[in-house]
């Protein structure tokens, strides 16, 4: 194995990414981690894996890091920390917003408290959705990294870095991650697409891979997402009525497209179907250059909305929001058919 060719295993198995996997390995095998990564990149390109895998190398006890060969970091397997499930490890905690909600300054406290009391170990805390952080949650964390307690490596994750705190920014290592090429992106969607029919969006040419690679932008958690939530919604017949705004003249019932998950808060499943919205536009996005501008600004208008769900804004007010852009309405009608205070967020 070549420095170019670190374990898989390293960075949870996750395909692609490959300078992200060799930086973290030569950091790794020079006992130089840093104390706080921020991996940046699309949604579901294999950031929150790759951390994971990280937290897993730094938590084994037989870990060769420190000892000088990048192809051979990684977690060994077989010790008692490796056998421990990750998300019940004493030494790791994770940190992430409720669908639709904010990372608070109480679970950033507690995790850091928590950790601080066992010294001397290795610790890892991964907050997956840095972005979401309340401003008093990321203060908190800031102050944290402005003095890292030792033995404490803090993966932080977003795909809004814009959305962070420049002092966070400086405070952290940036990890970069991009959409994966269509050869890995199939590898990993493979098992997912087997009865899948997607002819509709394919515009006549294109296996299903392709058109989920199009559309998803290349990141396979995109497309896992898109997949499942058509399927909940009974068919791509069905979901494309959604996009197209059937039903869209009484805004309360377009939740009704997607069934509530067990336990699922109202908010979550408005989080989901915003999502699916977003996702979905992609796929009705036609040659024309007109309609091309459309749909990319339908999906900032919903990409603000599901900001501002995150914000605390009421899901009937969301509801109302993306009935009047279901319909068709541009950002500028969106905004002058409301009044201000609509937008919002408390
Ligand atoms: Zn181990």
């Amino acid at each position: 194995m070549s420095i170019d060719e670190p374990r898989l295993e390293l960075c949870g198995r996750v395909l692609g990414q490959d300078p992200a996997r060799v930086s973290v390995a030569r950091a790794m095998a020079s006992g130089r981690l840093a104390h706080a990564y921020l991996l940046t990149g699309p949604e579901g390109v294999g950031k929150r894996l790759f951390a994971e895998g990280i937290a897993r190398a730094l938590l084994c006890a037989q870990s060769t890091q420190g000892k000088g060969d990048p192809a051979d970091v990684g977690p060994c397997g077989a010790c008692r920390a490796c056998a421990i499930p990750l998300e019940s490890h004493p030494g790791y905690r994770v940190l992430e917003a409720p669908a639709g909600g904010a990372i608070d300054i109480a679970t950033v406290r507690d995790a850091i408290t928590a950790l601080a009391l066992r010294s001397g170990d290795r610790r890892a805390v991964l907050i997956d959705g840095a972005d979401s952080m309340a401003d008093p949650a990321a203060n908190a964390l800031l102050k944290t990294l402005e003095e890292p307690p030792p033995g404490i490596v803090f993966l932080l994750i977003t795909a809004r870095p814009a959305h962070l705190l420049a002092t966070i920014h400086s405070r952290t290592q940036r990890i970069p991650f991009t959409a994966l090429d269509a050869l890995s992106f199939e590898k990993v969607i493979e098992p997912f697409t087997a009865e899948v029919d997607l002819s509709a969006w394919s515009d006549g040419d294109g296996d299903v891979a392709s058109v989920l690679h199009r559309i998803a932008g290349g990141s396979p958690g995109v497309a896992t997402r898109l997949l499942a939530g058509i399927e909940a919604c009974g068919g791509l017949l069905r979901f494309r009525e959604l996009l197209r705004g059937v039903g869209a003249e009484r805004p309360a019932s377009l939740i009704d497209y997607l069934p509530a998950l067990p336990k699922e808060t109202v908010r979550a499943r408005m989080h989901r179907l915003l999502e699916l919205v977003q996702y979905g536009s992609w796929g009705e996005r036609s040659a024309d250059p007109d309609a091309r501008r459309e749909t990319g600004e339908r999906a900032l208008l919903v990409a603000e909305l599901i900001r501002g769900l995150g914000g605390g804004r009421s899901t009937e007010i969301t509801l109302e929001i993306l009935a009047r852009v279901l319909r068709g309405a541009s950002a500028e009608e969106v905004a002058r058919s409301l009044p201000r205070s609509f937008f919002a967020t408390g």
